[in-house]
């Protein structure tokens, strides 16, 4: 793989740009792979980078049914923090937001971070005194963040609108070194470094069956055949209980449509992320210019990866409360992705009923934040069998009532 840099721009731009490689190959399956990884989103491929970097196992297939990061990954608002209340989120989210600070060096790949910082709004007593709770738990955690009052948050986001008709701003949950990153670059990124170390990502590929012998896998079928594996991560987000249904066992989650809609763009206004959970909206602006808004997911379970009317009038009608500004916005484009929800609102990385299967998945509305961490964790799991950033997310832990009730920190917002 060639290295990214001034100079190789610089050289290409001199030679009109007919030396840059490919990013990564689309070799046909081998036969057989140490690890079948099911999904090429951010977790997948991260669970494979991690294999191989931190485990030395690159004998890895990443299969995918349609295009690498063409699912939730390819579809979120790229929102990033680690404010949660538990112990064990704050350790994976905060370990995956501190593997963002340097991970296009780590990958030598752009992924355009961009701490801005986050604010949560605190619109109700009651979400001030859970804000300020968390905001108690992160210190002890060690997780930067800090309780704010209405004036600071004017000073953060000179746009708001304190007194809403409805909900006043009451001050909010702030996380300075929270932000954005570029998603289909954290795809992309991740996907040129597996490819250079000899994985194979073999995209237009559907699993539709998991081969078991004697409790373990032995491989998968596929629409381009069977291949064999010795160990297997199924990583597919919306799709989870899916693929849990073809090894044999079901898992406490359903999917449902999450959606998302861009702005005309406008100049620079909002140089933040902001999260009013009360009114249910959510809101940064990208390098284009675009307000990237986020809503809640649809009320009913379905695999629909695609926008609805009312969602857009549901959403811009509270955010308009909050934000008087984007009323006179045109809004450009709107889309959905399927994302997968568990009861306690926290993910599953969990070993499974089949011995040398593993899972990851459950993140719900609020997984693209944790795709270094997760893919650290799991990767750690699957070639150990341990890891302490994934114990506390086992799947134990629902017939053991060990819930990491996440319902304030991940239930809207994302
Ligand atoms: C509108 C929206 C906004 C969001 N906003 C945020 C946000 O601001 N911040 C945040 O942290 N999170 C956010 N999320 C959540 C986040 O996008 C997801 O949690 C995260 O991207 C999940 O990544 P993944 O790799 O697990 O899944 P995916 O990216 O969905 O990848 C799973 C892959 O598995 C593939 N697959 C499924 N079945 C099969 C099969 N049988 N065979 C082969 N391949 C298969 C799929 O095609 C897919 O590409 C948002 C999600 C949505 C939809």
């Amino acid at each position: 793989m060639k290295h990214y840099s001034a100079f190789a721009v610089a050289r290409e731009a001199l030679r009109s740009h007919t030396g840059w490689e490919r990013a990564w190959r689309s070799p046909e399956p081998k036969k057989r792979y140490d690890v079948i990884i099911v999904g090429a989103g951010g977790h997948g491929l991260a669970t494979a980078y991690y294999l191989g970097k931190n485990y030395g196992i690159q004998n890895v297939a990443i299969i995918e049914k349609g295009w690498l990061g063409g699912g939730n990954t390819g579809r979120n608002t790229t929102i990033i923090r680690s404010n949660y209340l538990q112990d064990p989120s704050a350790a994976i989210y905060e370990k995956s937001r501190s593997l963002y600070e340097h991970l296009s060096q780590d990958l030598n790949y752009n992924l355009m971070f961009s701490p801005r910082g986050v604010i949560m709004l605190a619109q109700t007593h009651h979400e001030v005194r859970g804000y300020q709770r968390t905001a108690h738990a992160n210190a002890l955690q060690g997780v930067p963040t800090e309780w704010i009052g209405p004036q600071r948050v004017k000073e953060l986001v000179p746009i708001i609108n304190l007194e809403g008709p409805r909900y006043p701003v009451l001050g909010g949950l702030w996380q300075e070194r929270g932000g954005t990153a570029r998603h289909d670059a954290v795809a992309w990124g991740y996907a040129r470094a597996c490819s250079a170390m000899g994985m194979d990502i073999i995209q237009k590929c559907e699993v539709t069956g998991v081969r078991q012998e004697n409790g373990r896998v032995t491989g998968v079928d596929t629409t381009k055949g069977a291949i064999e594996c010795e160990k297997l991560g199924i990583v597919v987000a919306g799709h989870s209980g899916q693929l849990a249904e073809m090894a044999g066992f079901r898992l406490p989650l359903e999917a449902v449509a999450l959606q998302a809609l861009v702005s005309e763009p406008i100049k620079p206004c909002m140089d933040v992320v902001v999260m009013a959970n009360t009114v249910h909206g959510y809101m940064s602006q990208s390098d284009k210019g675009e307000m990237v808004i986020g809503g809640g997911t649809d009320g009913f379970n379905n695999y629909t990866q695609r926008g609805s009317f009312h969602h857009i009038e549901e959403t811009v009608r509270a955010l308009v409360e909050t934000f008087p500004m984007i009323s006179r916005l045109k809004m450009l484009r709107q889309w959905g992705g399927i994302v997968d929800m568990t009861g306690d609102r926290s993910p599953i990385l969990s070993k499974t009923p089949l011995g040398n299967c593993f899972i990851n998945g459950g993140w719900g509305t609020g997984g693209f934040k944790a795709i270094p961490g997760s893919g650290w964790g799991m990767a750690q799991l699957m070639a150990t069998g341990h890891s302490p950033l994934t114990e506390a997310f086992s799947l134990d832990r629902f017939k053991e009532g060990r819930f990491i009730d996440e319902s304030v920190a991940a239930g809207v917002a994302h």
